[in-house]
């Protein structure tokens, strides 16, 4: 196993090291994007200062340059996640646009009326309203998992929304509002032995867990670069052949045609079907050195630290009074979501960002999930291979002076 030394690790993030209202930035929102090591911006700044060109289209050396580096790109991601196939890899704009990718090219081809669609309660709205948009359009349902007190859905209730009409299933891997780890493993295996396919949104797994789709044997997986290190603007989508082949197109334009002539438009093959239009090389280029940077560090030791962190912070969060973590559950990835009782989350937060700590506040783009707890929102604070236990401490320490302030 590599080193892990996570004081070594700060000094690549140019981000951390700086004040804010005059305390050194204490970076807990890493769930809605992580800050970023040093190799990426410079991988952004080479790319615009030698090798910028468009890719795909062009012979001259710099196209070919920007070229190979993109597609060198979508083969390391290939790798990343072990998939089959480099063509199963579809470069898109986030996991927001991967997820419509799906709901609206699988909804066209494969969706009609009187179909359902199962997706769970603790979805990311970007899990929700693209199947909800579809369902509406094909007069199909969607089913709903409820999830338990400890924020997973219990596989009795998943098993019984499953009949002959359902089409698809779409669940995320690790819930954004409260970090739960769900059984995506055993959740594809019963879609499986009724030959659905399954869709996994894991913009939130795969940046704290080994993500290998083959294993899996999820039928999608999507997630965004800027949760992983990498720039933003840039998500990935992995399909399975046998279901990319089939699907029409989602959006149209240059880069994903064969032929055009007024009377008939042939597409072109994958993974370019599903690549309209001039993508974001740049950051694509980036996400690669983002990568790089995770595996020099080591999953496996990302993995080691940050459960160790959370089982610290939460141990720490639980021993102040009023104090409530929501999805109370072992297997959690890097979000601890809580609010202190009789202080509103806005509130709390507000007066944490004077102490120079970034917390997320609100409903965090998961209102059903508010919902079912009955709350307005919580604090979210989320981990990163960069934080440390002393942070943690401050936190604690500010929590305690909030507590005090609203006493
Ligand atoms: N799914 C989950 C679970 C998320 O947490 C997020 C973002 O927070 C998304 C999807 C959407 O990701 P993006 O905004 O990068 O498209």
């Amino acid at each position: 196993m590599k080193h892990f030394d996570v004081n070594e690790i700060r000094k690549d993030f140019p981000a951390l090291h700086q004040k804010v209202n005059g305390q050194p930035l204490i970076y807990f929102d890493n769930a809605a994007t992580t800050q970023k090591p040093q190799v990426v911006i410079d991988a952004l700044t080479n790319y615009y200062s030698t090798i910028n060109s468009n890719v795909h289209r062009g012979v001259h050396h710099l196209s070919q340059m920007a070229t190979n580096a993109f597609e060198n790109t979508r083969e390391h991601i290939r790798k990343y996640i072990n998939a089959a196939h480099t063509h199963e890899i579809i470069i898109t704009k986030g996991a927001t646009d991967s997820i419509n990718l799906v709901a609206n090219s699988f909804g066209k081809g494969f969706i009609k009326k009187g179909d359902e669609v199962i997706i769970s309660a603790y979805e990311h709205h970007a899990n929700i309203v693209p199947w909800q948009m579809i369902c509406e359009e094909k007069g199909a349902t969607l089913k709903v998992i409820p999830f338990q007190e400890n924020g997973t859905i219990s596989i009795e209730d998943y098993k019984s929304l499953i009949n002959k009409k359902t089409k698809i299933v779409s669940v995320g891997h690790v819930s954004n509002s409260l970090g739960v780890v769900q059984p995506i493993k055993k959740i594809i295996e019963i879609a499986h032995q009724h030959n659905i396919p399954v869709m996994i949104d894991g913009a939130q797994g795969i940046v704290h867990e080994t993500v290998d789709v083959q294993e899996l044997d999820c039928d999608f997986y999507c997630f965004s670069s800027h949760k992983m290190y990498g720039p933003m603007g840039v998500g990935i989508l992995y399909g399975k052949e046998k279901y990319l082949n089939e699907m029409p197109p989602y959006q149209t334009g240059g880069e994903m045609i064969k032929t055009v002539t007024f009377e008939k438009t042939t597409f072109n093959e994958l993974p370019y079907k599903f690549e309209t239009g001039t993508p974001n090389v740049a950051d694509v280029i980036g996400f690669d050195a983002a990568l790089t940077y995770i595996e020099g560090i080591g999953m496996d030791n990302i993995k080691s630290f940050e459960s160790e962190l959370m089982a610290y912070a939460i141990e720490k969060l639980n021993s102040i009074d009023g104090i409530r973590i929501y999805g109370d559950n072992k297997h959690k990835a890097g979000v601890i979501s809580f609010n202190i009782e009789d202080i509103h989350p806005y509130d709390a937060g507000t007066i944490i960002d004077k102490f120079g700590i970034a917390l997320r506040t609100g409903n965090h783009c998961a209102q059903p999930v508010m919902d079912s707890y009955q709350i307005q929102g919580t604090l979210r604070a989320s981990f990163g291979m960069y934080n440390t236990k002393e942070e943690v401490d401050k936190l604690v320490e500010a929590l305690i002076k909030v507590k005090v302030m609203f006493g």
